[in-house]
């Protein structure tokens, strides 16, 4: 293991020696500064693990030079120990609410001040693990949240994630009289891609229809797996006469792709548009619903179509 840095802050020449010698023989790695703003600035630039502050000091003092440790963000994990020769009980609160860890009065006692030390970079190290701890818990909480929201094979949304910006979507749409529209995109013959080229292929051309789906909507509307072989799409302040072409965009780009690992094959999509205002849909339930039975009506026409409700 390395030494631990210590970043002694003494303006009295003869004191400031004796004690780095001391450190030193310690065992620690001592850089001395005799003024308090070049003690702020060390702190600040280079790794330290313990500051021994003077509490009196040419320039500033050593409680501001503590409070300012304190609340600077890169220096407030550094634990400091403050050395003074005043040992009033005044000036003892007087370091402590400044955010001094420790307080130790001169003339200190050689074996005392490396207890301390000691102590000190005991609490740093364990505060270092939990801070270290708690960026992992986080970030495992963010993949959580990422995972309970997201479809594991074409990475959009999942259904549910799509319930929660539906509603929020449909209040909105209601409330302020915006059109809404919803379409429902299902894969035709889907079957006999998986059964013709295998399900790995099959989960292939569902990864790559998301891609395209993804890539042909504006920032604003909201594409996610409804499940199996079939996709949704939300689009805000649309109205279903405005979809309809949005999805036969869609189903354009969609039959001309050549799908990766279906060599000449084609891909066909049938796609149901609803929408608000529509004196029919009250509720979101019924705006998914009415895309649905467009989409029926598309697949009894004959697939590769769009279909209005
Ligand atoms: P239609 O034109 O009427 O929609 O016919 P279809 O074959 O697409 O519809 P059907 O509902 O009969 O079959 C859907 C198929 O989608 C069956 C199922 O195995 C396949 N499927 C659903 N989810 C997945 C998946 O995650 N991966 C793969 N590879 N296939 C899936
Ligand atoms: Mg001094
Ligand atoms: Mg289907
Ligand atoms: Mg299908």
């Amino acid at each position: 293991m390395s030494k631990a840095r210590i970043l002694l802050v003494e303006d009295n020449k003869g004191q400031g020696k004796i004690i780095k010698e001391f450190l030193e023989k310690s065992g620690y790695a001592v850089t001395w500064a005799e003024e308090g703003m070049a003690a702020f600035k060390i702190a600040k630039t280079r790794q330290v693990d313990v500051i021994l502050l003077d509490l009196v000091l040419p320039d500033i003092d050593g409680n501001e030079v503590c409070r300012w440790l304190k609340l600077n963000q890169d220096t407030r994990g550094i634990p400091i120990i403050m050395l003074t020769a005043k040992s009033s009980t005044h000036d003892k609160v007087a370091g402590l609410e400044a955010g001094a860890d420790d307080y130790l009065p001169k003339p200190y006692n050689e074996v005392e001040l490396n207890a301390r030390i000691y102590a000190c970079l005991r609490t740093k190290t364990l505060q270092d693990e939990l801070r270290l701890k708690n960026r992992q818990l986080e970030d495992m909480l963010t993949q959580v949240e990422t995972l309970a929201i997201t479809d594991p094979l074409t990475g959009l949304f999942n259904r549910r994630r799509f319930a929660s910006i539906l509603s929020k979507e449909f209040k909105r749409a209601a409330r302020y009289e915006y059109p809404l529209s919803c379409m429902m995109i299902d894969i035709d013959h889907f079957k006999s891609v998986n059964d013709t080229y295998g399900h790995q292929a099959g989960d292939s051309v569902l990864r790559e229809l998301a891609q395209i789906i993804q890539a042909s909507i504006r920032e604003v509307d909201t594409a996610a797996r409804w499940g199996g072989e079939e996709f949704v799409v939300l689009s805000p302040s649309t109205t279903k006469e405005q979809a309809v072409p949005a999805a036969a965009r869609i189903l354009k780009t969609v039959s001309q792709h050549a799908f990766f690992d279906l060599r000449d094959k084609k891909v066909t999509v049938s796609i149901g548009v609803a929408g608000i205002p529509d004196e029919s849909i009250e509720n979101e339930e019924k705006l998914v619903h009415a895309a649905d039975l467009a989409l029926y009506q598309a697949k009894k026409k004959g697939r590769k179509r769009v279909e209005k409700g």
